[in-house]
């Protein structure tokens, strides 16, 4: 018995996978394609989408923002996990992945719960703001550009409603976050969000040591 999270070795980690991941196949079949991918490395671990789309069923999420698609595989777990009503706000900058997305959500059947915005996310979050959307989204998951996360976290903590999620994905950066000899932009950017958010009052936290690290930030109802 071990009371602090464990190391996953290979062989734990092949068991995770094989005694939990419940994965559909259009999920998978996604999946396999963005592995042949040269940035496939960017796509979340299946566990960690099955883990949010848990998080969006036991919250009865109806409203969803993501900044950062890529090839739309975790857009498309939230939109499974979504009701036939659902709607997810989806950000990207970049056609070309999202091209592969929204064939996938296609042939999920989930291209009508999906509204993509192409443009840079701290723009497109900044005009949800001016077009009224406070407090309208039960659910949020960060995942683009890292030197943004400070902004989209103040976004998405406006767009959120009270009692509404926002989860940030790679705070622990493979590690890098605890390794003091590494001292480039991005990782001390983390860092210092980290920091800040474990110091934050309008919050309830964890950081969730699955895959790359994911903090889940409650926002709590105002005082
Ligand atoms: N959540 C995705 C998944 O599970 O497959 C992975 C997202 S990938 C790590 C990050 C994405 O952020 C890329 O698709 C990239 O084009 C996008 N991105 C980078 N900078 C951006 C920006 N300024 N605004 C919006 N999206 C951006
Ligand atoms: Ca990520």
């Amino acid at each position: 018995m071990s009371n602090r999270t464990l190391t996953l070795t290979d062989g734990l980690y092949d068991y995770l996978l094989a005694h939990s991941v419940q994965e559909p196949e259009i999920l998978r079949a996604l999946r396999q394609e963005t592995a042949q991918h040269p940035m496939a490395q960017m796509q979340i671990a299946p566990e960690q989408g099955q883990f949010m789309a848990l998080l969006i069923q036991l919250m009865g999420a109806k409203t969803a923002l993501e900044v950062g698609v890529f090839t739309g595989y975790s857009a498309l777990r939230v939109a499974l996990a979504l009701p036939p009503e659902g709607r997810l706000v989806a950000c990207d900058v970049n056609p070309d992945y999202t091209a592969i997305a929204q064939r996938y959500w296609e042939q999920a059947g989930v291209t009508h719960k999906i509204d993509l915005r192409l443009g840079p996310a701290t723009e497109t979050l900044d005009q949800l703001i001016a077009e009224g959307a406070q407090n309208r989204f039960d659910f949020a998951f960060i995942d683009a550009d890292k030197s943004n996360y400070p902004t989209y976290y103040e976004q998405a903590l406006q767009l959120v409603r009270p009692g509404g999620l926002i989860a940030i994905d790679n705070v622990l950066w493979s590690g890098r976050v605890a390794d003091p000899t590494v001292t480039d932009n991005r990782t001390q950017t983390l860092r210092r969000f980290n920091t800040a958010l474990a110091a934050d009052s309008r919050i309830v936290l964890s950081l969730v040591p699955i895959a790359d690290g994911l903090t889940l930030a409650l926002k709590r109802p105002e005082p």
